[in-house]
């Protein structure tokens, strides 16, 4: 059980001898329910002396009719739910900002602690598909990111803290319950059909929580998705990768970004600890030989579009190269551009014809739409010019404002 589930209601010793001190009682912390895992929350019941059956009822109710006050749980006897009333909550966290754009994306920014910085993003992107439509959620895993991947914005922020499980799943929550609030409780109906991890942070440095949190989203008695509507993606911890191999079944994306290690060294610095080579050898393990029900038999591989930088032909042959066997869709990311990023978006000419190069070797290559620009949604621009504060950020820029010095002074 993560700490977050942790009982901290009971009364320390100090308070319970000396009456005379109730000014000094620190406010009662309730159990919240909403990150908890069914595994999770059937040992919480089970150490409060009820039946384990319980935990998939109040999950339900939780996930599927987005209920908040024990009061509603029906089924549930009312000596139970006072019981629950007092010790636990159903606590999403608090939205700061909500934007719903003209084009059905929607965001939403929560704040999960009390620093100025203490800001996650979460974006819904909806799309119609030929089986129906999809609403994908982009939700976040870390404030900020320790990877410092030279192109994203939630890397320029530095790391602050992981998201705890009731933060991941709260943003699911948050955004189902967003379609349903004026719906009648038993009529809810879960409307978000697709997960990606690719908000803010590194999904894989936050691993428990992030596991936790996605088998949540696979549980029928919760969200109930198909494990190839889950997807994580991840720059390439490559012991995470195989770790994953045993603890679940989602779709895996991969950060790519440069099809050769001096390159990837320089935007995906992460690839000085787990190089090309290794991280390869990692999806392959990844990709399951068996079953064609699994979500494993292919990775898809995320390759952002950076003017002059990754987008020559020859990064193309090299792409085939290094990708030869392994079954992969390939995802181009026209380069999103934030305040002082030393980069720029590749023209649609040449990412189209990186396109064709790859599509012409036999790849599945597409090529993403960008969304939602009109509310700052799009990828990579995550909280990014809101929460830019800290030294590295500082650092950063005047490392890129000295290097425009000297292009400028050379002419
Ligand atoms: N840390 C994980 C998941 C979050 S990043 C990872 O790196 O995979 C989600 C995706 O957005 C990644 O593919 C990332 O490379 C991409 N991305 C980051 N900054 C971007 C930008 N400015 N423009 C376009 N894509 C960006
Ligand atoms: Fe972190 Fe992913 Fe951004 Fe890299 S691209 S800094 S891993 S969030």
């Amino acid at each position: 059980m993560s700490t977050e589930v942790v009982a901290t209601s009971v009364v320390s010793d100090a308070q319970q001898q000396s009456p005379s001190a109730p000014t000094q009682q620190k406010s009662v912390e309730k159990v919240n329910l909403l990150g908890m895992s069914r595994p999770q929350m059937e040992k919480f019941f089970e150490d409060m002396g009820e039946k384990k059956f319980r935990a998939g009822q109040v999950m339900k109710w939780i996930h599927q009719f987005f209920v908040t006050d024990f009061a509603e749980m029906t089924n549930i006897s009312g000596k139970l739910r006072e019981k629950l009333e007092k010790i636990c909550e159903i606590k999403a966290p608090e939205v700061v900002h909500k934007n719903y754009s003209k084009d059905g994306t929607r965001k939403w920014v929560f704040r999960v602690g009390d620093g100025e910085g203490s800001l996650v993003e979460t974006v819904l992107i909806p799309a119609e598909h030929r089986s129906g439509l999809r609403r994908t959620l982009c939700i976040s895993s870390q404030v900020g990111c320790a990877l410092d991947c030279s192109f994203c914005s939630t890397g320029k922020q530095g790391f602050q803290r992981d998201l705890n499980q009731a933060e991941i799943i709260g943003q699911l929550w948050m955004a189902n319950y967003s379609y349903m609030e004026d719906v009648p409780v038993l009529e809810r109906e879960r409307s978000v059909t697709n997960v990606v991890m690719m908000g803010m942070g590194e999904p894989l440095l936050n691993y428990d929580a992030v596991l936790n949190s996605m088998r949540t989203m696979l549980d029928d008695f919760a969200y109930g998705m198909s494990k190839r509507r889950v997807t994580l993606s991840t720059s390439g911890v490559v012991p995470k990768i195989d770790q994953m191999v045993k603890d679940i079944d989602v779709a895996l994306a991969i950060s790519l970004h440069a099809p050769n290690d001096e390159l990837r060294n320089e935007l995906v610095p992460i690839n000085k600890k787990y190089p090309l080579e290794q991280l390869i050898a990692a999806c392959q393990r990844y990709i399951a030989k068996d079953g064609n029900e699994s979500s494993r038999k292919h990775v898809t591989i995320e390759y952002v579009m950076l003017d002059g930088v990754n987008d020559h032909p020859e990064h193309a042959q090299q792409m085939i190269k290094l990708l030869k066997n392994l079954p992969s869709k390939i995802n181009l990311i026209p380069f999103n551009p934030f305040p002082h990023a030393p980069y720029g978006r590749s023209s649609r000419n040449r990412i189209i014809s990186f396109q064709k190069t790859l599509s012409d070797a036999g790849f599945v290559c597409t090529i993403r739409q960008t969304r939602g620009d009109d509310i700052d949604a799009a990828c990579g621009q995550l909280v990014g010019q809101v929460a830019d504060r800290t030294r590295r950020a500082e650092q950063w820029k005047k490392k890129v404002a000295a290097k425009n010095e000297i292009l400028r002074s050379q002419g």
